[in-house]
């Protein structure tokens, strides 16, 4: 018997591969070694010559004294407010991930908010013995595995740390968004070059593999590991054997209860969960709404961009935006469909036949608990929400959801009882009260920047001190003028 197919289902199949032509990465058109005819600077085939080029310029930023490095840094700051909109127009066009205007607000703010040497501070100790001196020194060179979802951001804000510290810097960037990554390699160049540094600090490889990850991770000439990525990568460099830093996933879950401002909690959840297309891995990615004030709620998201789609719509895109991947042990698992991460809400509807205008930025859904919008972390606009009777079952799915990350909460309340109690279950790095979830990492929030988060190990908001080890010098009953 032939089978029948609609017309609806030929749209969606039609829109599908028209999509994936258009979201496919032009791999011939990513030279991650020049651009606009420049040879980028710090690019390097091999992962050996990159470690010894990063050695050259660790020595030559030690013989620096603070001010010069400070230079260096005013300079990276300059140049990332100079050329924001340029690396935020590659870093769209190359990943095919996230919004232009966001990207470069995220640039932004990280030339304006990531600490520099200010936040490296000695401690003195004196007393009957003299006096002890703790200062914060340089590892060294450090390697660095950095993400897709926010190349050059991570690739900056570490640079600006991991120099204020005193180091040099190798990077091992995600190879979808090498020509973003190295063009921000390049640019940390060449703005220490014009400050008096020296010629290369910070490297980088031409073609990233996982090989050239694990020279990186097994070289001697490399002190401490940074690791901004997913848990796989974070599980690869915490096994190392050295010294790391891992910035892992996150799931971060919102709750808003019955006193909240209803009108501004959905604002504020929308402009936080969309925010570069829900690529940050500290946006809301679930909302757990009291019962009673669920309706309000949604609709004012409606109002405010939303577009809510019905229980079986959701069942299409879940079967989109998840595909089946089995394991190397033969477990068959679902996974986020790479094609559908950071994409536009209208492009994500498209792929099910609803046609909608560029002023949607968020699909929203009713769903249960167990549902996998809920329980895997998409990184795309699309939120789903689940009604829960009380403050109890609210911080006890809000807590499942973020499954242990301790990475970020939000919750939209006016009950102090309730904000903090939720604040004590999840134990997250960043838990935000009452605003979107980048005030969490100081847009519109106090407090300084940063793009690796780092919950597993407990830096949590790394900044420069975060790449420095402790040095001790002793003088012994003398030193004091008291
Ligand atoms: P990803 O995990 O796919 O890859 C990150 C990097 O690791 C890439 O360079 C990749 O090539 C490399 N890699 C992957 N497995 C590796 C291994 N075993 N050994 C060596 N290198 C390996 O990252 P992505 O998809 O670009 O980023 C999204 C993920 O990162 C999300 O889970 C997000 O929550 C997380 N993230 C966390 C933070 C944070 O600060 N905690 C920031 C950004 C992204």
């Amino acid at each position: 018997m032939a089978a029948t197919i609609s017309e609806s289902e030929i749209r969606q199949v039609v829109s599908q591969v028209l999509d994936r032509i258009q979201s496919a990465p032009m791999a011939t058109s990513w030279d991650s070694t020049q651009y606009g005819g420049r040879k980028l600077i710090g690019i390097f085939d091999d992962m050996n010559e990159a470690i010894r080029a990063a050695e050259a310029g660790y020595r030559a930023v030690r013989a620096m004294s603070v001010e010069q490095r400070e230079k260096l840094i005013t300079e990276i700051r300059r140049l990332t407010r100079e050329e924001a909109g340029i690396m935020a127009k590659l870093g769209v066009e190359e990943t095919g991930m996230g919004r232009v205007d966001h990207k470069r607000a995220k640039h932004l703010l990280v030339a304006e908010k990531t600490p520099g040497t200010e936040d490296i501070v000695s401690a003195a100790k004196t007393g009957d013995n003299g006096l002890t001196l703790i200062e914060m020194a340089p590892f060294g060179v450090v390697g660095a595995i950095t993400p897709s979802t926010n190349p050059s951001e991570t690739v900056i804000c570490n640079s600006i740390g991991m120099i204020a510290a005193g180091n040099g810097v190798v990077f091992n960037p995600h190879p979808n968004a090498i020509a973003t990554s190295n063009y921000a390699v390049d640019l940390v160049n060449r703005a220490c070059k014009t400050a008096g540094g020296p010629e290369i600090l910070v490297c980088s490889m031409a073609k990233p593999t996982m090989e050239s990850a694990a020279i990186m991770q097994s070289h001697p000439a490399i002190r401490l590991l940074v690791c901004t990525g997913g848990p796989g990568v974070v599980r690869a460099v915490l096994s190392s054997g050295k010294k790391a830093i891992g910035a892992g996933a996150g799931n971060p879950p919102v709750i808003v209860d019955d006193t909240a401002d209803i009108q501004k909690a959905s604002k504020d959840i929308i402009d936080g969960c969309t925010f570069d297309n829900n690529l940050p891995c500290i946006a809301e990615k679930e909302v757990f709404a009291f019962r009673n004030i669920a309706d309000e709620l949604i609709s004012a998201m409606q109002k405010n961009g939303a577009y809510l789609i019905t229980a079986e719509q959701a069942a299409a895109l879940n079967k989109i935006v998840l595909v089946e991947k089995t394991d190397k042990n033969g477990k068959v698992k679902k996974i986020v469909n790479r094609d559908c991460v950071g994409r536009d809400a209208d492009v994500l509807l498209a792929k099910i036949g609803v046609s909608v205008s560029k002023d949607i930025r968020c699909i929203i859904c009713e769903t249960p608990f167990e549902h996998d919008f809920v329980q895997h972390e998409l990184m795309m606009p699309i939120l789903p929400i689940v009604r829960v009777d009380n403050i109890d079952e609210a911080i006890e799915l809000g807590v499942k959801a973020e499954h242990g990350n301790r990475h970020t909460a939000h919750m939209h309340s006016k009950n102090i009882d309730n904000l903090s109690r939720f604040a004590r279950a999840v134990e997250t790095t960043i838990f935000v009260k009452n605003a979107p979830s980048y005030a969490g990492i100081g847009f519109g929030g106090e407090g300084h920047t940063t793009f690796t988060i780092a919950g597993p190990t407990g830096e949590g908001i790394t900044s420069a001190r975060s790449f420095t080890r402790q040095r001790r010098c002793v003088m012994a009953d003398s030193f004091r003028i008291i």
